[in-house]
């Protein structure tokens, strides 16, 4: 049978790099036709003179640089900056687009693979957190298939094989709790960039890294889950998992609780998507479970670590309100990895961030948009969250 045509969007990250890993273990069923990378171009020529892919987009500018690493008998066309990102994720060579952006940068190629009808594996949880409506209704529209390699969702999409929606009681994502799962507030104060940018189990990107720090990462996946799996806030509970292994868990009517396991390796999810119904080789070891020995679950600290509750409180106010605390946090990130706001900061502006919103919701006239119908809006609410986060953090 003729090799699928797989496209990666960011494939010079985290997850596009464990994308190409899978990849190459299955070049009997995958073939690579177009990737995308922003920044790292040197790392880009390598993954295009391994893989020939036909279609390669860049950063603003970067052609000329590209270039030079490619030998004369390898000409693949090559576009620039967001177009770039559209034709990838319209390429017509592929059937699965893979979407490893990072960021809100994420959301038109996301919604133009959705229109171009390519069945869709989403590791950038920043699009659906933003446009959570226009996504899912571009997924309906368009009869396409939407898988999440977020490994919390896909072990949530894992565990609903087979059942019925209606008999789904509420789902359990599991947190790992980040470096500062134990770490008293007092002392938050101190933490500094080299800190919060190691996790104790996953290696990732650095803004989800910091994401997974300030537990602004389970947050983004609340609101990711009510989405993709169509839950009500109240669906949705989180618990913290400090070995993640336990990737997260559906839990039924009858008191089934149904959940996926293995090692904390993007791997596993990303091979899931990629062979979905079929499952293929990932690289990935099956774990043991004896020498595992055990496992431990506690409550979330919200008082340590509120961004949980803001996910709640964005779903309830509903409208542009996650696509506002998503653009914010995003600023806020970017601050912190620059060294201009202390890390504390990330959480208490987001705060406030929530409390503007609630203000804004109950006033007439509220300019802010309140309904998520058109892009233009689910732009409109990122911009507001990120002039906030840049006028009012840094004091
Ligand atoms: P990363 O920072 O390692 O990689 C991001 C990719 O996006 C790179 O290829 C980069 O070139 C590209 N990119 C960034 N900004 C861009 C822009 N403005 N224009 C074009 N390309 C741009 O990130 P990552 O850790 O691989 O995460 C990717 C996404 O997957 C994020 O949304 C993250 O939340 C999600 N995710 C990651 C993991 C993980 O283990 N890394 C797990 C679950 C979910
Ligand atoms: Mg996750």
């Amino acid at each position: 049978m003729k090799p699928q045509g797989i496209a990666i969007l960011g494939s010079t990250g985290s997850i596009g790099v464990s994308t190409l890993e899978v990849i190459a273990r299955n070049l009997d069923q995958y073939q690579v036709v177009a990737l995308s990378g922003n920044s790292r171009i040197a790392v880009l020529a390598e993954q295009a003179l391994r893989f020939r892919p036909f279609l390669i987009a860049l950063g603003l500018g970067k052609t000329a640089e590209f270039m030079s690493f490619l030998p004369p008998d390898y000409r693949p066309r090559i576009e620039e900056g967001e177009a770039g990102l559209i034709a990838v994720a319209q390429c017509e060579e592929a059937t699965q687009v893979v979407v490893a952006l990072v960021g809100a940068c994420g959301i038109r190629p996301v919604l133009a693979a959705i229109a171009a009808k390519k069945r869709v594996a989403l590791a950038n949880k920043e699009s659906i957190v933003m446009a959570g409506s226009l996504v899912m209704a571009g997924v309906r529209n368009n009869k396409v298939v939407l898988l999440p390699i977020d490994s919390e969702h896909n072990a949530i999409f894992q565990a609903l094989q087979g059942s019925e929606r209606k008999d789904v009681a509420h789902i359990t994502l599991t947190a790992s709790g980040g470096p500062f799962r134990q770490l008293a507030k007092e002392e938050f104060a101190s933490i500094t960039k080299e800190r919060a940018l190691k996790h104790p189990n996953w290696s990732m990107g650095a803004k989800i890294t910091i994401d997974s720090a300030t537990m602004m990462n389970k947050a983004l996946e609340i609101i990711e889950a009510h989405w993709l799996f169509d839950l009500k806030a109240e669906q949705i509970k989180v618990v913290v998992h400090p070995e993640s292994i336990l990737h997260s868990l559906v839990a039924y009517k009858d008191g089934s609780l149904i959940a996926q396991m293995g090692t904390p390796d993007m791997r596993t999810p990303i091979a899931y998507c990629l062979a979905f119904p079929q499952r293929i080789a990932s690289g990935v070891a099956p774990l043991d479970m004896a020498q595992l020995g055990a496992l431990h679950f506690q409550p979330p600290d919200l008082e340590r670590f509120p961004s949980i509750a803001y996910a709640y409180q964005a779903i309830a106010l509903g409208g542009g309100a996650p696509a506002a605390l998503n653009g914010a946090n995003e600023v806020l990130v970017e601050l912190f990895l620059q060294d201009q706001i202390p890390f504390m900061r990330i959480l208490s502006c987001l705060g406030e961030l929530m409390e503007r919103l609630k203000q804004e919701k109950s006033t007439t006239g509220s300019q802010f948009p309140w309904t998520l119908d058109t892009l233009d809006q689910a732009l409109a609410a990122d911009q507001w969250g990120r002039k906030f986060a840049q006028e009012q953090a840094p004091c």
